[in-house]
């Protein structure tokens, strides 16, 4: 389940990067109140010498005066590139993926960020568990990273020797590696896609994971309660930054979840979660639930084949606040776990690993 190294780790979190994503305190809104973060350009921007170059754009020749290096025959100029056929390391100087379209060979694609940041993108799925694509761009290096994760659930979850945990007793969780400011909210506004489903089950999702809500303790919540929160801020402008194959577009600096066709995704895709970062501080969340093809339960009776929209979202909440998925037959109970079975709404309610994980983030209120 540690499948990344922790090589984004490396960047250093300079008191420049905090000041300007604490700078982002709306007045009157309480200890750092987060939408996005404000600006382009911060200390872990790209400036690799390479002149202006746009994206999908490719310079033969771009690198040093002089030197005069050839793109290595799998930087095509146009459209997705494959990670397969990369070196696990890329020079931005030999290859500017800047702007380009990645596909992981797990198969989630996203949009190499041009602004410095790095990102993960991350799948549910009904089928298969969960995936993740990173891409972590160095500014300081010159080099864009990737690497990918499969959380895989055995089908028909073995029985007997391998029995889940009980969700309350169960403490494993994996933190992403980024964070929001502790003590702050994050704001966020919703998405409804086209079809006019119910975004009560996504507000209700959002809330259940900062707020810790818990059927292991008095209260319904855990506590104390982890340093940071969410607050809806009505509907949004722009669809969430996420593609229709549930990757990962190019940020807007709002945080965004809803509904979305996500007409390329596959079929058993069932919402996806895009984290940018920079060193440790997470600077914007997308998160989108698949309006097309699946059947989805808000509220009353379960019609069989449907999916909690309220256990999801609180799961892709708990990658919006930085935690990542635990995998293994015996920790399916959790929240954080990368499966979700149809007409199951046990994910809406957090495990003690789900709250610990939390805890690492945060700390207490
Ligand atoms: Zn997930």
């Amino acid at each position: 389940m540690h499948g990344y190294s922790r090589e984004f780790r490396r960047a250093a979190v300079t008191a420049a990067v905090a000041a300007m994503v604490v700078g982002t305190v709306t007045a009157g809104a309480g200890p750092g109140t987060v939408t996005a973060d404000p600006g382009p350009v911060g200390p872990g921007n790209v400036t690799a010498g390479t002149g202006p170059v746009g994206p999908g754009t490719v310079h033969a020749g771009a690198g040093p005066v002089g030197a005069g290096p050839r793109p290595p025959a799998w930087c095509k100029p146009g459209g997705t590139l494959q990670t397969r056929a990369m070196p696990r390391h890329v020079k931005i100087a030999d290859c500017d993926l800047r702007g380009r379209t990645v596909r992981g060979v797990n198969g989630i694609t996203a949009v190499v960020p041009a602004d410095g940041t790095s990102l993960v993108a991350h799948a549910l799925r009904t089928t298969g568990g969960g995936a993740e694509l990173r891409i972590d761009v160095d500014g300081r290096t010159g080099r864009v990273s990737f690497s990918t994760s499969d959380e895989r659930v055995p089908q028909g979850r073995p029985r007997g020797a391998r029995a889940p945990a009980n969700a309350c007793q169960d403490g494993a969780y994996r933190l992403e590696g980024s964070r929001w400011p502790r003590g702050s909210t994050v704001l966020w506004r919703h998405y409804p896609g086209q079809r006019g489903l119910p975004v009560n089950g996504i507000i209700r999702g959002v809330s259940n994971m900062a707020g810790a809500r818990t059927d292991c303790a008095a209260g319904g919540r855990f506590s104390p309660s982890p340093n940071v929160s969410t607050r809806h801020a009505g509907r949004a402008a722009a669809a969430p930054d996420i593609t229709r194959n549930a990757g990962c577009g190019t940020r807007d600096r709002s945080n965004t979840f809803g509904w979305l066709a996500m007409t390329g995704a596959g079929s058993n895709i069932l919402a996806a979660t895009c984290v940018w970062y920079r060193g440790s501080s997470t600077l914007e969340t997308d998160m989108a639930l698949q309006e097309q093809g699946k059947r989805w339960w808000s509220g009353g009776s379960c019609t069989a084949g449907s999916y909690s929209t309220e256990a999801v979202a609180t799961h892709e909440a708990g990658h919006v606040l930085g935690l990542g998925h635990v995998g293994g037959a015996n920790h399916t109970r959790l929240t954080m776990a990368p499966s979700v079975a149809a007409c199951d709404n046990g994910l809406a309610t957090l495990g003690r690993g789900d709250y610990n994980g939390l805890m690492a983030l945060y700390g207490a209120r």
